[in-house]
């Protein structure tokens, strides 16, 4: 791949290897192992494998190499690992670089799995974990502390979209030698500059804009050669969450179109954020691209534009909320992100259901809030889809 390639030639050509066939489309190396062209070869190879010299599918493998390299040219990171879901990439972000005694501070508003790791099991194996308002960084700066090895927190969060300032925690977690581990879903690859801004490990779930068709579960971890090779590859080498080759092969086949995509669906979501300001049904409209987000400036220094989803809370609560999902004529009740397909999701009773009414009131999920991500549709008809459910509450 050459140096000189912008992102969007990257998307299409960076990471490509050719079988003996000349494939134009990448192929699907859909094997579990190799064969070694004699005992040496194998032995040599257990000593010491090259980025090419594959040994079994769960350490690697063609299809799912070119995927690693063609995301890692998009994010401007020097190496990347692809594991099974966005949780094993979370999962093994973590845990591959911590150890008892180690302590982590987390934002607050969190996936609701990756609080889980943070809070039940990290906690388990002897790992303390602080909890703050990641947007104050005071409450960073209180936290931190000589033992703390990481700082974790999701960029935009879910789904009150809440932007933290990367470069600013970076600042404060690199005073102590913490690594600063990025959940970047919201952000995208496509606006992300994460690495430049001072994040050491970016995550993603590759099951968001990188399909961006609602086909596959698959997520990344993106970060120097050294943390790549040395820390996490020897984690997830041993503990199992590969991505399969079939995935591979889907998510490298999104990366093609994700730019066109994600700036489709940034677009159209600026246009219905707009669309909704001032509704008489709504108490609050949420979009990070729009002036209106307390943190707009911080948004364009951090990203430039405010990703796919925009979240609004009806004055009417659950029942409003319910009634204008029930009324939605194009965009779907479900809970992926990303999607070509507009989807709404009621956060409150789904995806943050297992949270008490008080950490819910705490972080913003109203029982009013619905997070829209918006989709791939025309963008005039998502906005009558909507105006008209709001109609119905
Ligand atoms: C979806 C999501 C995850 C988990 O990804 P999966 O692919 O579902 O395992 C983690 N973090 C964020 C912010 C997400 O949106």
């Amino acid at each position: 791949m050459s140096k000189d390639w912008n992102k969007r030639t990257a998307l299409v050509h960076g990471g490509t290897r050719r079988s003996q066939y000349n494939e134009v489309s990448e192929a699907i190396f859909l094997t579990q192992g190799f064969v070694y062209d004699s005992a040496e070869q194998a032995q040599a190879r257990f000593i010491e494998a090259g980025p090419d010299d594959f040994i079994y599918a769960r350490y690697g493998n063609p299809t799912v190499a070119m995927f690693e390299e063609r995301i890692a040219a998009l994010e401007g990171a020097e190496d990347a690992f692809a594991t099974a879901s966005g949780m094993a990439a979370v999962n093994a972000a973590l845990t591959s670089c911590l150890k008892a005694g180690d302590h982590v501070v987390a934002a607050r508003a969190l996936f609701g799995s990756c609080l889980y790791i943070l809070e039940e099991i990290l906690p388990r194996f002897g790992v303390a974990v602080d909890f703050v308002d990641g947007t104050d960084l005071d409450q960073w700066r209180a936290a931190v502390r000589p033992e703390t090895r990481a700082v974790f927190f999701e960029s935009t969060a879910n789904p009150t979209l809440e932007v933290i300032d990367i470069a600013a925690v970076a600042e404060i977690a690199h005073a102590h030698d913490a690594l600063v581990i990025v959940d970047n879903v919201f952000a995208t690859p496509v606006f992300s500059r994460a690495i430049e801004q001072g994040a050491d490990v970016v995550v993603y779930s590759a099951t968001k804009h990188i399909d961006g068709q609602g086909r596959a579960l698959g997520g990344v971890v993106l970060s120097t050669r050294e943390f790549i090779r040395k820390t996490l590859e020897p984690y997830m080498k041993h503990t199992g969450g590969a991505m399969s080759p079939f995935t591979a092969w889907i998510m490298l086949k999104g990366l093609e179109t994700i730019d066109l995509r994600v700036r489709a669906q940034a677009a159209s979501a600026l246009a219905l954020a707009e669309a909704l300001q001032g509704h008489e049904k709504l108490a609050r409209v949420i979009y990070p691209g729009h002036p209106s987000h307390p943190q707009y400036d911080l948004v364009r220094a951090q990203t430039g534009q405010g990703g796919t989803v925009v979240s609004f809370d009806l004055n009417g609560g659950q029942e409003a909320a319910f009634r204008t999902l029930n009324a939605l004529q194009i965009a779907v009740i479900s809970n992926n992100l990303g999607d070509a397909k507009s989807i709404a999701t009621h956060p409150a009773t789904t995806t943050h259901q297992r949270l008490s009414e008080d950490q819910r009131a705490g972080l913003g999920i109203t029982p009013g809030l619905i997070r829209f991500s918006v989709g791939l549709e025309d963008t005039d008809d998502l906005i009558a889809d909507v105006l008209q459910a709001l109609g119905a509450a």
